[in-house]
């Protein structure tokens, strides 16, 4: 982990909760109860009616997605002018959206200025839609500190943790888009799971930028508002945590979360896995798998999904499937085989389409249920850290032609 990173610690995120620039005022959107409590407590809302006061608030926020306090009808007209004086509800930036032919969604997120030197970290979110369920793919930090070589995200510079209140905003942004709020209409593509019940966003996997366990606190408070059954009610089985290996932190993650683990493994042995995912030189292939046997609450009915990236000629051949299985014994395990998603300039290729199903074969015929995880979102760059990239060089190619000129 980079200094920078390192230097991120709780007291810094619940500043960023609070910080707006001069002028602005700040946002209760992400906020936690404790955070919700304290911010009525700030205004002078007596102390006898803080838990109501922010039950209604925790409501109109995450249960109905409310954009302003006008809105906030049961709340009294005094009430709603305090809170507007002193806060708002402002959403990061959605400043690109990009829409795959297949439904895939990817917006980069513009989070609001976390100092006077900031000028907004950029973030992206990746909505994946089923027939019956979909899955919005959140991003824990801005940029990461891991350097997985066949990973773009590694690519970027800038690092920091996200606040609890930046996680939690991508939910709110994504259904907001997605019109997956009280009120709202989903647009009219056909691609959006509808039906009785069903919630566009239906699952969320920590998979977007950065390693959510070098951003514990934060993740775990973000988890408990993902959860809460009179807010945005999606069930923690429904959550899954991907780590590359933090294997101190893997633990806690079962104990304090209940969240559903995966981990990158993508290497059966530690001289590839150290190229790949320079983090197992810390933690080694048969630490990360003692973590995962004694990982709390993983069980037949709650698997931990191993991701398994699948790179043409360096970790596709038919005796790493074998060793994968072998290494697998006595875990209650799902694989998940990713075919490499390419981005400009990267070191690797995806492995063809035979060498992916053979390999998945020799996994299946071992009992594991091995999906390949179709491709999706390809023509929108939807792996990882890409659109950010791509922005970034536009920008880049935009000031560079202004300078021309
Ligand atoms: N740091 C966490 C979560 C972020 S990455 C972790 O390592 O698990 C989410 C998943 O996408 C990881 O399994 C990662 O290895 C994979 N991934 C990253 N870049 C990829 C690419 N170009 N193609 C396919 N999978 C990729």
């Amino acid at each position: 982990m980079t200094p920078a990173a390192q230097a991120a610690p709780e007291g810094a995120a619940k500043k960023q909760d609070f910080f707006a620039p001069p002028g602005a005022r700040p946002s209760l959107l992400g906020l936690t109860r404790v955070g919700l409590a304290e911010a009525l407590r700030a205004i002078g809302t007596p102390e006898r009616e803080i838990r109501m006061r922010s039950a209604q608030l925790w409501h109109w926020i995450y249960f109905r997605g409310a954009e302003n306090f006008d809105a906030m009808l049961n709340v009294s007209k005094a009430m709603r002018r305090s809170l507007s004086d002193h806060y708002s509800l402002d959403r990061p930036q959605v400043v690109e959206e990009q829409v795959s032919s297949d439904g895939t969604r990817k917006w980069l997120i513009r989070m609001n200025p976390v100092d006077a030197l900031d000028k907004g970290a950029e973030v992206e979110c990746v909505y994946i839609p089923e027939s019956d369920r979909g899955a919005l793919c959140v991003s824990s930090q801005v940029g990461c500190t891991l350097n997985c070589s066949f990973c773009h995200t590694g690519t970027q510079k800038l690092v920091r943790n996200l606040s609890t209140a930046e996680i939690v905003a991508q939910l709110v942004v994504a259904r907001e888009r997605l019109g997956d709020f009280p009120g709202l209409t989903p647009p009219d593509d056909g691609l959006i799971p509808s039906g009785e019940g069903v919630r566009a966003v239906s699952n969320i996997v920590f998979m977007g930028m950065g390693e959510p366990l070098y951003n514990f606190d934060n993740v775990r408070d973000a988890l408990e508002i993902f959860s809460d059954g009179d807010g945005l009610s999606l069930s923690k089985r429904r959550i899954t945590v991907s780590t590359a290996g933090v294997v101190p932190q893997i633990g806690r993650l079962g104990a304090e979360c209940g969240a559903a683990l995966a981990i990158s493994l993508h290497a059966v042995r530690d001289d590839l896995r150290d190229r790949l995912v320079p983090l197992n030189k810390k933690y080694p292939i048969a630490e990360l798998m003692q973590a995962c046997r004694d990982y709390p609450g993983a069980s037949n009915a709650r698997r931990i999904t191993f991701e398994y990236v699948m790179l043409k000629g360096i970790n596709d051949s038919p005796a790493e499937a074998r060793e994968l299985v072998r290494l697998l014994k006595g875990i209650p395990a799902k694989i998940n085989l990713i075919p490499f998603n390419p981005w400009p300039g990267a070191p690797y290729e995806c492995s063809d389409w035979e060498k992916i199903e053979k390999f998945s074969d020799i996994v299946f015929n071992a009992g594991y249920a091995s999906p390949v995880r179709t491709p999706r979102g390809r023509d929108i760059l939807a792996a990882c850290g890409q659109l950010k990239s791509e922005t970034e060089k536009l920008r880049a190619r935009a000031r560079l032609a202004a300078s021309t000129e």
